[in-house]
């Protein structure tokens, strides 16, 4: 029987109201698993991590942009010595892309980690390397190198791993001091031709850059403390050739000895952490050097100095893959800081074939860069 409005049960109870009250039923228990299904794939996002960093798994869609009045970038080149040695064209679509993406990215500085060339006795590698690198003086992009053990003289006759001689180089032929100051429109300071910090403002924020020697001696670790003491209210990344192993730990030896069989004059990874891991305007650590038998080597966390600041480790060489087609050739890391000077993520991307291989979020609320 019906009245048009109610559908009644032999017990006289109305069906549609029974109906409608299951649907209601129905529909809230369909909210509720969506909203834990919510939540569940909230928290598998937050903790899939690399060494307590998230990792996204969104990168194909990941846009490359950034407000450039909210944040800036600094672009770290890891060793190029095979690509000069053996396919310059890579090295070249690397400096190029940072050009053409330069007001995309608000890129601010270049940091070469090191191992710009092979042979540092090949006179043709330094040519090459020259050429390259004057497309950024050109397009006038601040940057600077952290010298690597193949860009100073390894000594003839000798073997390459365990011989080194400081102060015999081409490096400083083709990349004297002056050649960063004066193309570079930050603040250039040079304590010689192997060590030096650029600054870069934005807003009110100032940050040091540093480029050091390849396991920097003694004198230079004391120019750098002094430097963070007086500029104190500054922040500061020091790029340095070897710092990192491939699983992350820091570098337990310097591995050359000079010409008299001495270990070189220069301070291994533990003693540099030692003693500017006191600061804490120290933000990064940046190094290359080492690859795994993949060809490429990289790692990075975020670690917490004795002041209780985080200061990201970063280890990126990806030299060895040669081969255009692997999605990794020629990667570089884009470094995103924001107006506070932190390091709010850092994106592992290949200007060759375009693939973003990482995107580490190193502060929560950076998602959406
Ligand atoms: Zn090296």
């Amino acid at each position: 029987m019906t009245d048009g409005k109610c559908i009644f049960t032999e017990s006289g109870l109305c069906l549609n109201k029974k109906i409608q009250r299951l649907t209601n039923i129905l529909m809230s228990l369909f909210i509720l698993v969506g909203l834990m299904l919510l939540v569940v794939s909230c928290h598998i996002s937050n903790t899939d991590t690399t060494n307590g960093i998230h990792t996204d798994n969104t990168l194909a869609s990941e846009s490359l942009e950034i407000d450039s009045k909210k944040y800036f970038s600094i672009i770290t080149l890891p060793d190029t010595q095979k690509f000069i040695h053996f396919k310059p064209e890579i090295f070249e679509k690397q400096i190029r892309w940072i050009i053409n993406n330069r007001k995309k990215l608000n890129i601010k500085h270049v940091i070469h980690l090191g191992d710009i060339v092979d042979e540092d006795e090949d006179i043709s590698m330094w040519e090459t390397a020259d050429k390259i690198f004057t497309l950024l003086d050109e397009a006038k992009i601040p940057y600077s190198i952290a010298i690597g053990n193949h860009d100073y003289s390894m000594g003839s006759g000798a073997p390459v791993s365990q011989y080194l001689v400081r102060e015999k180089s081409n490096y400083s032929k083709y990349f004297p001091s002056t050649r960063f100051s004066r193309l570079s429109t930050n603040a250039m300071h040079s304590y010689d031709a192997y060590n030096n910090y650029q600054i870069i403002n934005f807003g009110n924020a100032k940050l040091m850059v540093f480029a050091l020697e390849l396991y920097p001696r003694d004198r230079v670790l004391t120019w750098v403390k002094d430097i963070l003491t007086e500029y104190s209210d500054y922040k500061a990344v020091i790029g340095t050739h070897a710092f990192l192993e491939l699983d992350g730990t820091l570098i337990r030896d310097i591995e050359f000895i000079d010409e008299n069989q001495q270990v070189i004059d220069g301070k291994p990874p533990s003693i540099i952490w030692e003693k500017i891991s006191k600061f804490e305007n120290i933000v990064g650590i940046l190094c290359g050097h080492r690859i795994n038998s993949q060809g490429f080597g990289s790692f990075i966390k975020s670690v917490q100095g004795p002041k209780g600041n985080r200061v990201v480790h970063l280890l990126s060489d990806y030299q060895n893959i040669l081969d255009l087609n692997n999605p990794l050739v020629g990667s570089i890391n884009i470094l995103i800081f924001d107006n506070d000077l932190r390091i709010l993520k850092v994106k592992t991307f290949s200007p060759i074939t375009g693939n973003l291989s990482n995107s580490y979020s190193l502060i929560g609320d950076s998602e959406s860069l």
